[in-house]
């Protein structure tokens, strides 16, 4: 057996991969590098690459400036516990956010992954409210369709089909589930598209300790784009009712829908915002909880502390990469190169809208997807994918690509033709 075949054959019989059976593993590919925006495969193809490693890989791979943030941070210190010690690349960190965040944000709480920013939030807004001397406002109102990570709490306000919560019954809070909402991003808003979100805020508010949202793009719960006055009616709302504004912004951040932020389409500030995947440019794994001075100062009061601290809370390794991350998406016209991926997703998949099979076409920012009738064949059209020399990675009903910002024109238009020709040979 060769070395590749060694390992795969070690990978399928031991190793979970996510959302697999251990029994019946679906086929994995063994990647040994990567660089820019390519894949490089162990039996020596190169793959174009559509997925930035889940919103992750926003510079694209082994990019000389991470690299070097990583090794001179490594060559000082890995890693010190974060309790009654600190240090330069977290406060840099805490220095870059607080300078891109919406304004009013202003106390930063590292953490190890997106999951666990989303429980910290919602342990913020929970606190938030005993604090205030209402310890009976803790529950959390949320749409269909969003996904948060996969830990408990988080679990509770994903979707509740596709989160799968049947599976998980009794095991967290039931929690208060809003239509998902209807109104596309690119139409005109419709007003009623409220009315079912503003009935629950207010049947539910004296319960409520926040209202939890993936801001303008749902991802992984359905990849869907939603009118950025929806946002606003729900700012508005949680204002009105007296509930905290969670946003999670793990998936949108960073620039993927075109805006620095989500919620920058909308001009709201959240009370709580999540951050995490691209935070790092895909190096590692990162993630904050930022809240305002009114949600820090309420938790904090009568001597108050805030119930959570990690391990790897503020890893140094994490924390310079991200800063060199965030000082190399703002150092580059990524808004302009972001402006040109999506011109090119909404020329490209334009083609798939009439195919038979195909229930929808949509693109915002570097997200661009394909919406099929039927779920799809992951392992089959993956084979096909890899095979023409690009990575694309469905789940359910939806073929999509989310590149690296750094992706060639030439790249794209081939991941693009690529993708349309997977869907005319295994839909119609
Ligand atoms: C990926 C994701 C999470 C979970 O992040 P992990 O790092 O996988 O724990 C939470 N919310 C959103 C919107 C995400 O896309």
């Amino acid at each position: 057996m060769n070395r590749t075949a060694e390992l795969l054959a070690f990978d399928q019989r031991h190793l979970w991969h996510p959302y697999t059976s251990a029994l019946h593993p679906l086929p994995v590919y063994m990647v040994a590098g990567a660089a820019g925006s390519r894949l490089h495969l162990a039996d020596g193809r190169e793959l174009i690459d559509g997925m930035s490693s889940w919103w992750c890989a926003i510079h694209g791979y082994n990019h000389p400036v991470l690299n070097a943030a990583l090794t001179e941070q490594a060559a000082r210190m890995s890693h010190v516990m974060f309790g009654g010690i600190t240090h330069e690349p977290a406060v840099r960190l805490g220095q870059a956010l607080l300078q891109i965040v919406p304004a009013g944000l202003e106390h930063v709480f590292l953490c190890d992954s997106g999951s666990v920013s989303v429980e910290a939030a919602i342990k913020m807004a929970m606190q938030y409210w005993s604090a205030g001397g209402h310890p009976e406002k803790k529950r959390l109102l949320t749409v269909r369709g969003g996904y948060h990570g996969d830990t408990f709490m988080a679990m509770s306000v994903c979707d509740p089909v596709t989160g799968m919560h049947h599976l998980f019954r009794g095991a967290f809070p039931e929690q208060v589930f809003a239509e998902r909402p209807s109104c596309r991003f690119h139409a005109p808003y419709n007003p009623a598209d409220a009315a079912d979100f503003l009935t629950k805020i207010e049947r539910h508010a004296h319960e409520l300790a926040a209202v939890i949202l993936e801001p303008i793009c749902q991802g992984a719960g359905g990849m869907w784009f939603y009118h950025p006055d929806y946002l606003r009616m729900v700012r508005d709302a949680c204002d009105r009712f007296g509930c905290l504004l969670i946003l999670d912004e793990i998936a949108t951040g960073f620039g993927r829908t075109g805006r620095l932020f989500g919620a920058s389409w909308a001009d709201i500030r959240p009370d709580i915002l999540c951050l995490g995947k691209a935070l790092t440019g895909g190096y590692m794994t990162l993630a904050a909880a930022l809240a305002t001075r009114a949600v820090a100062e309420q938790i904090s009061r009568d001597g108050g502390v805030f119930m959570h601290g990690p391990t790897f809370m503020g890893n140094p390794l994490a924390c310079a990469v991200a800063c060199a991350s965030i000082g190399l998406l703002l150092a580059e016209d990524w808004q302009g190169r972001v402006h040109r991926i999506e011109e090119l997703l909404k020329a490209e998949l334009e083609e798939a809208r009439n195919l038979s099979g195909v229930t929808d076409v949509r693109c915002l920012g570097a997200i661009g997807v394909v919406e099929t009738a039927a779920p799809v064949n992951v392992p089959q059209i993956q084979a096909f994918f890899v095979d023409n020399g690009v990575w694309i990675r469905p789940f359910g009903r939806l073929i999509y690509v989310m590149p690296p910002y750094v992706i060639s024109e030439e790249d794209l238009t081939r991941l693009c033709r690529v993708l349309v020709a997977g869907v005319k040979r295994f839909h119609r």
